[in-house]
């Protein structure tokens, strides 16, 4: 059996009680070296396949591989695996197989749901997720959809928003929101979250410090009718109060 395991964003509180059964469980752990360091203390003496970031495609045919083997494998990925996470890549590779590999996708809380309850209430009216990441998706593509999600008033997750390789994105998404939100709208910077150096950043379009962004941050621009009390992010659902 292949598993695909959401891990939530990094302490064992915030993973579900299925990701940790199935972890225990398998005979092999497939996933990222960072992502198997989070989970060390549930895997004992495993066996673990760990590549480095940026090797995706190879990580799931191995994991394929084993699973065709007659071991149980899982593949692990922070937060959701389906949300830009290893999902989707495993069921596009067993679907071009003839032979049939019973795959098993196993929920996680992803980065905005998590970093949101660390931020307060922000994500109570409709919201979606973009990721700032053009390896994949071609920026022109991305700056569609920030111009679709700010016109439409959307709370905006911005996933991926800064890199070493990518240091502008969060500046020229905002450019872009900008066109349609004020700049006083509040935006949410969740970092870390479920880490040790977790960190909950409130500030305004106009007064974010892009330094603070960074790749282990997940920013959440708010809605028109998005603000701040007692340091919490809150987007009102609409009640009449
Ligand atoms: N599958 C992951 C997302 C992978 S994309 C999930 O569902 O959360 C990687 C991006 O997710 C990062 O650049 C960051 O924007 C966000 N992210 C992942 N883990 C995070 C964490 N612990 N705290 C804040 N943001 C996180």
């Amino acid at each position: 059996m292949l598993y695909v395991v959401g891990l939530g964003p990094g302490e064992k509180g915030k993973m579900s009680l299925e990701a940790i059964e199935v972890i225990k469980k398998v005979d092999v752990i497939v996933g990222y070296t960072t992502y198997i360091r989070l989970i060390k203390e549930l895997i004992d003496e495993k066996e673990l396949v760990s590549t480095g970031m940026k090797q995706e495609i190879d990580r799931c045919k191995k994991a394929i591989e084993i699973a065709r083997e007659g071991k149980d494998v899982a593949v692990i990925s922070s937060g959701d695996a389906g949300v830009y996470g290893m999902a989707g890549l495993i069921l596009e590779l067993t679907s071009q197989m003839d032979e049939e590999i019973v795959v098993k996708v196993v929920p996680g809380i992803t980065a905005s749901i998590a970093g949101a309850a660390l931020l307060g209430a922000p994500l109570m009216n409709d919201f979606c997720h973009i990721s700032l990441s053009d390896l994949m998706t071609p920026w022109e593509m991305i700056e569609k959809r920030l111009h679709a999600a700010a016109s439409a008033d959307f709370v905006i997750c911005l996933y991926n928003p800064r890199s070493k390789g990518r240091p502008n994105h969060i500046a020229k998404a905002l450019e872009i929101i900008q066109q349609y939100k004020l700049k006083d709208t509040i935006i949410g910077l969740a970092k870390d979250v479920g880490r040790k150096e977790e960190e909950a950043i409130l500030t305004s379009i106009a007064e974010l410090d892009e330094t603070k962004v960074d790749m282990t941050t997940v920013v959440l621009v708010g809605n028109k009718e998005t603000y701040i009390s007692d340091n919490r992010m809150i987007t009102p659902r609409g009640y009449q109060l």
